[in-house]
């Protein structure tokens, strides 16, 4: 299947904002589960048609965190990992298809410094091409990464972005990928 026809009839407006950037990286680099929140009483019921209709699988927990993977297990191991105790940082950074660098980061400062972190990470001085790791703009869902860098310049990331960008360029005409435009020359 088409990755921009499953990106046309994703039932966004169910879900959080800064879930379609996810999705994005799930559907265009090949990212291999998307987690994210349900607000909304019928956002399971669309999610889990729109999986159904793409051979997906789509498993929630009992806080409404919900986990879309093209492999069951891999959906159930991410919500599993997350109910722990003990760390879990770097495998759920890996099983969603962050860098390995970025997991090893987001470890070594733990799940609990994760926001003031960010609040860093966006100050950071991002130039030229790596602009496009800048994470500022996840919440907003426009940004080309879903994840935070473990640097300004960290090359696996941007491999990410610019893959995300390729696919931006190539179905630029798309309302669906109309909040990236601002990345599109
Ligand atoms: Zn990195």
């Amino acid at each position: 299947m088409n990755p921009i026809h499953q990106m046309r009839s994703l039932p966004l407006s169910f879900l959080p904002i800064s879930a379609r950037v996810d999705f994005l990286h799930f559907l265009a680099c090949n990212k291999p589960a998307v987690r994210t929140k349900l607000f909304h009483a019928y956002a399971k019921l669309h999610l889990e048609d729109w999986c159904n209709s793409y051979g997906l699988f789509l498993r929630v927990d009992s806080e409404s965190f919900v986990c879309i993977a093209r492999d069951p297990e891999v959906a159930e191991q991410i919500l599993d990992i997350d109910r722990k105790y003990e760390p879990h940082e770097k495998l759920f950074g890996l099983l969603l298809g962050y860098p390995e660098c970025c997991s090893d980061f987001i470890a070594s400062i733990g799940e609990s410094n994760i926001d003031h972190t960010e609040q860093q990470i966006i100050q950071w001085n991002f130039s030229g091409e790596f602009k496009r790791i800048n994470p500022s703009n996840y919440l907003l869902g426009t940004s080309l990464i879903c994840h935070l860098p473990c640097s300004s310049n960290c090359q696996p990331s941007l491999d990410l972005a610019n893959q995300a960008l390729d696919f931006i360029n190539r179905y630029k005409d798309e309302s669906c990928l109309a909040p990236w435009l601002i990345w599109v020359d």
